[in-house]
């Protein structure tokens, strides 16, 4: 109880400089208190209230640090990314994957369950719970037994008395977020479930509130295609580089949609409709005719997303199910398959030229089940891109196939949740 009490006062001394403090050993790694106070100006008693107040809520740890001269060691002081953990639940058309990742970002455990959108909100959200619930529980039975990060943290407990003794909690047992992936547009006021061909019965489903209220840890809810954006813009960084300031993310599956990252953040519009790519309007190609599923004519999607793909083959006879059919199909040849795709590359290439001069992004990264095709839609993609697109947006600009989208996704996922947590006093606050 004495516990409880100290860290509720504590919870209101934190302010900005302690945030500040936080965001710079996340970006810089491991400093000394001399070094805190020249890198930020602050007196040693600001600088040791500060360090205090982060070792107390268990997001910094103490640890010894080698002196560079080989004289004594120095005590320094680093962010602790296993101190927690966020539970990432990507929800796709059929399946789910779940992982709990450290606060770096790192999945520590992952487990991919067989329901997903089209199994409807009770089933699936039933299914997930149980499973986020197990998984939960393993780590924290997990814990006690192994430390794996944690390499010198016994040998700087024992010369830190008191480091432990802190009131932390124990490491990696603690949830501090839930990030959700959905694979439809989300309503940035409300959280809501919106526009969602694949999500009918989701809609207005509110998973933030739903997740945040089950677990009593903040929730987030992102379209899939922004999350796996977002990976790849941390991934991609260059040398110095926090991130890719500016990338698109095409999501080529059943639908088409993309997530923008436009000068380091993701972009989701006035209401979150932004990235809605599939429902460009693309003139005079065979097929463009054909209705849409939003109920307009002409839409890049009614000719080149894989629902169309899929129902133009099924009109032709062709024995298929799903993209991976699609997929198979194309790979052997079939040459109205190549056909279908080859175009599908070119049209989504128009589709993609229009966002290039638009917003200018020096990467496009292309995922969803329809990338397994390779450069049968790829090649078209690149060269509608290359032609339509204005020379001086396609100087610097890369376009890469995505071969890792499932981990993209819990990683994205992960990253979504710091760049809103740990950066947010709001969130450190309710972390302490
Ligand atoms: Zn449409």
């Amino acid at each position: 109880m004495l516990a409880i009490m100290t860290k509720a006062e504590e919870n209101t001394t934190l302010n900005d400089g302690t945030l500040e403090l936080l965001t710079r050993l996340r970006a810089r790694g491991a400093m000394t208190r001399s070094e805190i106070g020249a890198a930020t100006g602050w007196a040693r008693p600001t600088v040791n209230k500060r360090i205090d107040e982060l070792v107390s809520i268990g997001i910094v740890r103490p640890l010894t640090m080698p002196s560079p001269t080989g004289g004594r060691p120095a005590q320094g002081f680093a962010f602790d990314a296993s101190c927690a953990v966020i539970l990432a639940v990507d929800i796709a058309t059929t399946v789910t994957t779940l992982a709990l990742c450290d606060l770096s970002g790192r999945p520590v455990t992952i487990r991919t369950i067989e329901v997903g959108a089209e199994n409807g909100p009770e089933e699936t959200l039933g299914l997930i719970y149980t499973t986020a619930d197990g998984m939960l529980a393993d780590d924290t039975n997990s814990d006690g037994d192994t430390d794996d990060d944690g390499d010198t943290d016994g040998d700087d407990a024992s010369d830190t008395p008191g480091a432990d003794a802190s009131g932390a909690a124990p490491h990696a047992t603690r949830l501090c977020a839930v990030s959700i992936a959905v694979t439809t547009r989300v309503e940035t006021s409300t959280g809501n479930i919106i526009q969602a061909p694949v999500m009918r019965h989701w809609e207005n489903h509110n998973l933030r509130d739903l997740f945040s209220r089950r677990y009593q840890v903040p929730a987030f809810v992102e379209n899939d295609a922004n999350v796996r954006a977002l990976c790849k813009a941390y991934e991609l960084a260059g040398d110095g580089e926090r991130m890719v300031g500016d990338l698109l993310y095409v999501h080529a599956g059943m639908g088409l949609g993309a997530g923008i990252i436009s000068s380091g953040v993701i972009m989701h519009g006035s209401g979150g409709a932004a990235g809605d790519i599939g429902h460009i309007h693309v003139l005079g190609e065979v097929g463009a005719d054909r209705p849409c599923r939003c109920g307009n004519i002409g839409c890049v999607e009614a000719s080149a997303g894989g629902w169309a793909i899929l129902q133009s083959l099924q009109d032709a006879g062709k024995p298929v199910h799903t993209l991976a059919d699609v997929v198979g199909l194309a790979r052997q040849g079939d040459i109205e398959t190549v056909q279908l795709v080859r175009r599908a590359g070119r049209l989504i290439g128009d589709a993609i030229s229009t966002c290039v001069n638009l917003l200018n992004p020096s990467y496009i990264i292309v995922g969803g089940e329809l990338s397994d095709c390779g450069e049968l839609l790829m090649s078209g993609i690149r060269e509608r891109v290359w032609a339509r697109a204005q020379p001086l947006a396609t100087t610097s600009l890369h376009i890469e196939s995505c071969d890792d989208e499932a981990r993209a996704g819990i990683i994205g996922l992960a990253y979504a949740a710091i760049d809103q947590g740990l950066t947010s006093l709001e969130f450190l606050r309710q972390f302490a």
